[in-house]
Protein backbone atom coordinates (compact mmCIF):
# COMPACT_ATOMS: atom_id res chain seq x y z
CA UNK A 1 0.00 0.00 0.00
CA UNK A 2 1.26 3.49 -0.10
CA UNK A 3 -0.16 6.62 1.73
CA UNK A 4 -0.44 10.30 -0.21
CA UNK A 5 2.92 11.37 1.72
CA UNK A 6 4.50 8.53 0.02
CA UNK A 7 2.77 9.50 -3.45
CA UNK A 8 4.24 12.60 -3.23
CA UNK A 9 7.82 11.35 -1.66
CA UNK A 10 7.68 9.65 -4.76
CA UNK A 11 7.31 12.87 -7.20
CA UNK A 12 9.36 14.85 -5.38
CA UNK A 13 12.23 11.82 -5.60
CA UNK A 14 11.26 11.22 -9.42
CA UNK A 15 11.84 15.00 -9.60
CA UNK A 16 15.29 15.22 -8.04
CA UNK A 17 15.89 12.46 -10.25
CA UNK A 18 15.40 13.89 -13.48
CA UNK A 19 17.51 16.68 -12.55
CA UNK A 20 20.33 14.76 -11.15
CA UNK A 21 20.30 12.21 -14.65
CA UNK A 22 19.34 15.19 -17.23
CA UNK A 23 22.24 14.81 -19.34
CA UNK A 24 22.37 10.72 -19.16
CA UNK A 25 19.24 10.90 -21.10
CA UNK A 26 20.07 13.81 -23.25
CA UNK A 27 23.02 11.71 -24.00
CA UNK A 28 21.05 8.39 -24.96
CA UNK A 29 18.89 10.52 -26.89
CA UNK A 30 21.66 12.83 -28.83
CA UNK A 31 22.60 9.19 -29.94
CA UNK A 32 19.30 8.12 -31.40
CA UNK A 33 17.21 11.19 -31.12
CA UNK A 34 17.27 14.85 -30.57
CA UNK A 35 19.15 15.07 -27.48
CA UNK A 36 16.46 16.36 -25.22
CA UNK A 37 15.18 13.93 -23.59
CA UNK A 38 16.83 15.16 -20.33
CA UNK A 39 16.00 18.28 -20.92
CA UNK A 40 12.58 17.31 -21.32
CA UNK A 41 12.22 15.31 -18.32
CA UNK A 42 14.06 17.89 -16.14
CA UNK A 43 11.78 20.56 -17.27
CA UNK A 44 8.12 18.91 -17.05
CA UNK A 45 9.31 17.62 -13.58
CA UNK A 46 10.56 21.26 -12.18
CA UNK A 47 7.13 22.62 -13.22
CA UNK A 48 5.74 19.69 -11.62
CA UNK A 49 7.79 20.45 -8.06
CA UNK A 50 6.57 24.37 -8.68
CA UNK A 51 3.06 23.29 -8.59
CA UNK A 52 2.79 20.61 -5.83
CA UNK A 53 2.49 22.74 -2.78
CA UNK A 54 -1.16 24.39 -4.31
CA UNK A 55 -2.04 20.98 -4.70
CA UNK A 56 -0.76 18.48 -1.83
CA UNK A 57 -3.48 18.91 0.22
CA UNK A 58 -5.81 17.47 -2.31
CA UNK A 59 -6.60 14.25 -2.65
CA UNK A 60 -4.19 11.69 -4.52
CA UNK A 61 -6.13 11.23 -7.45
CA UNK A 62 -6.24 15.41 -7.84
CA UNK A 63 -2.35 15.35 -6.97
CA UNK A 64 -1.40 12.64 -9.99
CA UNK A 65 -3.68 14.57 -12.45
CA UNK A 66 -1.81 17.89 -11.76
CA UNK A 67 1.10 15.68 -12.31
CA UNK A 68 0.17 15.03 -15.65
CA UNK A 69 -1.38 18.02 -16.68
CA UNK A 70 1.79 19.93 -15.94
CA UNK A 71 3.89 17.40 -18.16
CA UNK A 72 1.40 17.74 -20.86
CA UNK A 73 1.00 21.31 -20.83
CA UNK A 74 5.38 21.68 -20.41
CA UNK A 75 7.27 19.16 -22.62
CA UNK A 76 7.12 19.66 -26.12
CA UNK A 77 8.50 16.26 -27.21
CA UNK A 78 7.13 12.73 -27.57
CA UNK A 79 7.45 12.24 -23.44
CA UNK A 80 5.54 15.08 -22.57
CA UNK A 81 2.18 13.65 -23.72
CA UNK A 82 3.04 9.99 -23.19
CA UNK A 83 4.28 10.70 -19.55
CA UNK A 84 1.39 13.00 -18.46
CA UNK A 85 -1.52 10.86 -19.87
CA UNK A 86 0.01 7.82 -17.45
CA UNK A 87 -0.35 9.87 -14.93
CA UNK A 88 -3.50 11.15 -15.65
CA UNK A 89 -4.92 7.63 -16.09
CA UNK A 90 -3.54 6.70 -12.54
CA UNK A 91 -4.94 9.53 -11.18
CA UNK A 92 -8.89 8.38 -13.02
CA UNK A 93 -8.00 4.93 -11.55
CA UNK A 94 -7.37 5.74 -8.45
CA UNK A 95 -10.17 8.36 -7.79
CA UNK A 96 -11.36 9.37 -4.26
CA UNK A 97 -8.47 7.38 -2.41
CA UNK A 98 -7.19 8.44 0.87
CA UNK A 99 -4.74 5.87 0.47
CA UNK A 100 -3.39 3.15 -2.00
CA UNK A 101 -3.67 -0.92 -1.26
CA UNK A 102 -1.51 -3.19 -3.34
CA UNK A 103 -4.55 -3.85 -5.80
CA UNK A 104 -5.15 0.18 -6.39
CA UNK A 105 -1.49 0.94 -7.23
CA UNK A 106 -1.33 -2.33 -9.89
CA UNK A 107 -4.37 -1.00 -11.40
CA UNK A 108 -2.72 2.30 -11.76
CA UNK A 109 0.33 1.16 -13.00
CA UNK A 110 -1.82 -1.10 -15.74
CA UNK A 111 -3.75 2.16 -16.30
CA UNK A 112 -1.00 3.89 -17.04
CA UNK A 113 0.15 1.43 -19.69
CA UNK A 114 -2.98 1.28 -21.16
CA UNK A 115 -2.89 5.46 -22.00
CA UNK A 116 0.58 5.21 -22.77
CA UNK A 117 -0.63 3.14 -25.93
CA UNK A 118 -3.57 4.79 -26.41
CA UNK A 119 -1.57 7.60 -27.15
CA UNK A 120 1.65 6.33 -28.82
CA UNK A 121 0.62 2.70 -30.34
CA UNK A 122 3.53 0.73 -29.72
CA UNK A 123 4.00 -2.49 -27.99
CA UNK A 124 6.60 -4.51 -26.23
CA UNK A 125 9.73 -4.88 -28.06
CA UNK A 126 9.51 -1.16 -30.19
CA UNK A 127 12.42 0.41 -27.85
CA UNK A 128 10.30 2.63 -26.12
CA UNK A 129 9.37 3.60 -22.72
CA UNK A 130 7.53 0.09 -22.84
CA UNK A 131 10.22 -1.96 -22.70
CA UNK A 132 11.14 -0.98 -18.93
CA UNK A 133 7.93 -0.05 -17.46
CA UNK A 134 5.51 -3.33 -18.51
CA UNK A 135 8.26 -5.58 -17.39
CA UNK A 136 8.73 -3.74 -14.22
CA UNK A 137 4.31 -4.15 -13.93
CA UNK A 138 4.76 -7.61 -14.39
CA UNK A 139 7.25 -8.04 -11.96
CA UNK A 140 5.26 -6.44 -9.20
CA UNK A 141 2.12 -8.44 -10.16
CA UNK A 142 4.05 -11.38 -9.91
CA UNK A 143 5.90 -10.74 -6.33
CA UNK A 144 2.78 -9.74 -4.58
CA UNK A 145 0.68 -12.73 -5.98
CA UNK A 146 3.96 -14.46 -4.36
CA UNK A 147 3.29 -12.75 -1.02
CA UNK A 148 5.96 -10.15 -1.18
CA UNK A 149 5.58 -6.94 0.34
CA UNK A 150 4.84 -3.97 -1.86
CA UNK A 151 8.14 -2.68 -0.43
CA UNK A 152 10.08 -5.91 -2.02
CA UNK A 153 8.13 -5.94 -5.42
CA UNK A 154 9.16 -2.46 -6.21
CA UNK A 155 13.02 -4.01 -5.64
CA UNK A 156 12.17 -6.52 -7.92
CA UNK A 157 10.37 -4.03 -10.19
CA UNK A 158 13.50 -2.20 -10.53
CA UNK A 159 15.49 -5.12 -11.49
CA UNK A 160 12.91 -5.79 -13.95
CA UNK A 161 12.69 -2.35 -15.25
CA UNK A 162 16.80 -2.14 -15.95
CA UNK A 163 16.38 -5.86 -17.49
CA UNK A 164 13.85 -3.82 -20.08
CA UNK A 165 16.75 -0.96 -20.59
CA UNK A 166 19.45 -3.32 -20.95
CA UNK A 167 17.33 -5.08 -23.70
CA UNK A 168 16.08 -1.56 -26.02
CA UNK A 169 19.82 -1.88 -26.95
CA UNK A 170 19.48 -5.16 -28.45
CA UNK A 171 16.37 -4.37 -30.56
CA UNK A 172 15.51 -1.77 -33.53
CA UNK A 173 13.23 0.69 -32.71
CA UNK A 174 9.89 1.06 -34.67
CA UNK A 175 8.20 4.02 -32.75
CA UNK A 176 9.11 7.09 -32.12
CA UNK A 177 12.17 9.43 -33.44
CA UNK A 178 14.90 6.82 -32.86
CA UNK A 179 12.30 4.44 -35.94
CA UNK A 180 13.84 7.11 -38.51
CA UNK A 181 17.53 5.37 -37.92
CA UNK A 182 16.42 1.96 -38.49
CA UNK A 183 18.79 -1.10 -37.83
CA UNK A 184 21.43 1.65 -36.88
CA UNK A 185 19.13 2.38 -33.89
CA UNK A 186 20.74 -0.95 -32.52
CA UNK A 187 23.21 -1.59 -29.82
CA UNK A 188 21.71 1.81 -28.14
CA UNK A 189 19.74 2.32 -25.50
CA UNK A 190 16.24 3.93 -25.21
CA UNK A 191 16.37 6.75 -23.54
CA UNK A 192 12.57 6.53 -22.40
CA UNK A 193 12.77 3.24 -21.58
CA UNK A 194 15.56 4.82 -18.98
CA UNK A 195 14.00 7.56 -17.93
CA UNK A 196 10.91 5.07 -16.86
CA UNK A 197 13.33 2.82 -15.04
CA UNK A 198 13.71 5.84 -12.90
CA UNK A 199 10.03 5.78 -11.98
CA UNK A 200 10.71 2.15 -10.34
CA UNK A 201 13.90 3.21 -8.77
CA UNK A 202 12.02 6.17 -7.09
CA UNK A 203 8.90 4.38 -6.03
CA UNK A 204 11.11 1.94 -4.33
CA UNK A 205 12.90 4.65 -2.47
P1 LIG B 1 11.09 13.48 -28.70
O1 LIG B 1 11.40 12.18 -29.35
O2 LIG B 1 9.83 14.09 -29.20
O3 LIG B 1 12.26 14.42 -28.71
P2 LIG B 1 11.77 12.69 -26.00
O4 LIG B 1 13.17 12.75 -26.47
O5 LIG B 1 11.46 13.45 -24.75
O6 LIG B 1 10.76 13.15 -27.15
O7 LIG B 1 11.35 11.19 -25.72
C1 LIG B 1 11.87 10.14 -26.51
C2 LIG B 1 11.41 8.81 -25.91
O8 LIG B 1 10.00 8.69 -26.04
C3 LIG B 1 11.96 7.61 -26.64
O9 LIG B 1 13.22 7.25 -26.13
C4 LIG B 1 10.91 6.54 -26.40
O10 LIG B 1 11.21 5.78 -25.24
C5 LIG B 1 9.66 7.33 -26.11
N1 LIG B 1 8.68 7.15 -27.16
C6 LIG B 1 8.68 7.72 -28.39
N2 LIG B 1 7.59 7.34 -29.07
C7 LIG B 1 6.89 6.50 -28.27
C8 LIG B 1 5.67 5.77 -28.41
N3 LIG B 1 4.93 5.85 -29.51
N4 LIG B 1 5.27 5.00 -27.36
C9 LIG B 1 6.00 4.94 -26.23
N5 LIG B 1 7.15 5.61 -26.04
C10 LIG B 1 7.60 6.36 -27.05
MG1 LIG C 1 14.10 13.74 -27.96
MG1 LIG D 1 12.35 16.49 -29.08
Amino acid sequence: MATKAEVLDFIRVYADKMAEHRQELTDLDQAIGDGDHGINMSRGFKAVIEKLPAVEEKNIDDILKNVGMTLVSTVGGASGPLYGTAFMKASAAVKGKETLSNEDIILAFDEAVGGIQYRGKAVKGEKTILDSMIPAIDAIKTSIANGKTMTEALVDAEQAAWEGVEYTKTIIATKGRASYLGERSLGHQDPGATSMAYVFQAAKE
